[in-house]
């Protein structure tokens, strides 16, 4: 502050000294006025310098002066150094922010005023179809074309979330996303993705479990129905009326089948995976079946089947005995009710070459065609439905054979082909399986 008072001052003297000393008073007012001119023209050099600095958009040499504009010049870079250290921050923090939407397991999209995309993550990208860079900044209308939301954003009511389907959605891989538009800021919009396929398709499931369980239901109960008022209104003989009796109790007893199915069904979904306490040996496993499955032949085939048993390695397998015993029966009841009466039914267990175990049921029946291979396993599917229906099935067995393999970490597996036999295979990984 001194200097900047001294300085000039000084250089007016001078300059009055310098013109005292050449001659008279017009000299030395001459010298004075030249200093100060001298000064002005020294200081504003140096305001240029600064001006300059601080006008060049990328930072020019910064000046070294002393004085008040150094002091300016000191005052300008701490002031721009505290801004940059603020605008870091700030970027770290929105990158952060930008961070966790990606993370995000719902789809975001940032749209401005005009419904640009201003930022989008990758799950809504995938969702949509678009690509989170090259799309920034073109209109979201533009992009997804799907008619329901085109009629969404003209309708502009955001209170609810629609459905479209996805980018590459197909018939055999369907992709189903829900779509909500929040509005936000000024007239800005986030709108939010969220694939649905997995909930769709579980509610498409329960809506034909339940329709095919009440047809299920529905049809032994008007036979039921219908005898039962017969037998009310119409005066039968004595042997009429047994037999009404007998077809009424094959009802009641399909009933009762389908009922013990479902809660198989449901007490096996509900309940933990068996542990791998309980070891049994597959030899003592496989006689107990094969004697059902004689038994059920001698009571439904005449002539009867010849059951086999194929090979029998002594192994032993952990897992549930009831679960694995229900299994292994369904497959030899199906094998003896699919199977023409004389046929061959072969079953055994066997070591895989991987060390899992197999047990296998082979028969000499109708075989089943390739399409419907992928599909016997879903409850109540069935190939051939009259003989399902005629020799007590219902349409569950193989779901529930499903299940109690899934449950031991095995795979069910069937070879099959249309007139040549099928082979349905149980099997159960080397985890479980002991010599
Ligand atoms: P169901 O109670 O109708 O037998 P399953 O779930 O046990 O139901 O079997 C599903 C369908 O698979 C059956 O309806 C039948 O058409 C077919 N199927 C099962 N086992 C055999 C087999 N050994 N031979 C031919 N078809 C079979």
């Amino acid at each position: 502050m001194i200097w900047r008072a001294l300085a000039p001052a000084l250089l007016v003297a001078l300059g009055a000294v310098w013109g005292w000393l050449n001659g008279s008073a017009g000299w030395t007012l001459g010298g004075a006025v030249l200093g100060a001119v001298v000064w002005g023209w020294f200081d504003s050099q140096r305001a240029a310098w600064v001006m300059r600095w601080l006008n060049s958009p990328d930072g020019a040499r910064m000046p070294v002066l002393s004085g008040v504009w150094g002091d300016v010049v000191d005052r300008v870079r701490k002031q721009v150094r505290k801004l940059e250290k603020k605008a870091g921050k700030s970027d770290a923090r929105l990158e952060d922010f930008l961070s966790a939407l990606q993370a995000s397991p719902s789809g975001v999209v940032l749209l401005d005023a005009e419904w640009r995309i201003e930022w989008s993550n990758l799950t809504a990208a995938s969702h949509l179809g678009f690509d989170p860079q090259r799309d920034q900044g073109q209109y979201v209308r533009n992009l997804v074309r799907a008619p329901a939301f085109i009629a969404y954003l003209d309708e502009a009511d955001f209170r609810h979330e629609i459905q479209i389907d996805g980018t590459g959605a197909t018939s055999v891989q369907p992709l189903r996303i829900s779509l909500q538009i929040h509005p936000y800021g000024k007239k800005r919009k986030l709108m939010i993705t969220r694939d649905v396929t997995a909930l769709q398709l579980a509610e498409a499931m329960r809506r034909d479990f339940v329709a095919n369980v009440s047809h299920e239901i529905r049809t032994p109960l008007t036979v039921l129905a219908g005898f039962v008022e017969t037998m009310q209104t119409l005066p039968l003989e004595p042997g009429d009326q047994a037999r009404y009796l007998d077809l009424m109790s094959q009802q009641a007893h399909r009933m009762q089948t389908l009922v013990s199915d479902l809660l198989t069904l449901s007490r096996l979904e509900g309940s933990p995976m068996p542990g791998a306490g309980e070891w049994m040996a597959t030899p003592e496993l496989l006689e107990h079946v094969l004697q059902e499955a004689r038994g059920l032949s001698q009571a439904t085939a005449d002539p009867l089947h010849h059951i086999d048993l194929g090979e029998n390695e002594p192994l032993h397998i952990a897992g549930a005995k009831t679960e694995l015993l229900s299994a292994m029966s369904n497959l030899l009841s199906n094998a003896v009710r699919y199977t023409p009466p004389g046929g061959h039914i072969t079953a055994g267990w066997r070591q895989r070459d991987d060390g899992s175990a197999e047990f296998y049921v082979q028969d000499t029946g109708p075989g089943i065609a390739p399409e419907h291979l992928p599909r016997l396993s879903e409850r109540f599917y069935r190939v051939d439905r009259s003989r399902s229906r005629e020799t007590g099935g219902t349409g569950l067995g193989l779901a529930i054979v499903k299940h109690v393999v899934q449950r031991h970490g095995g795979v069910l597996e069937v070879r099959s082909e249309v007139g040549q036999g099928s082979r349905f295979m149980i099997v159960v990984p080397a985890s479980r399986v002991r010599r």
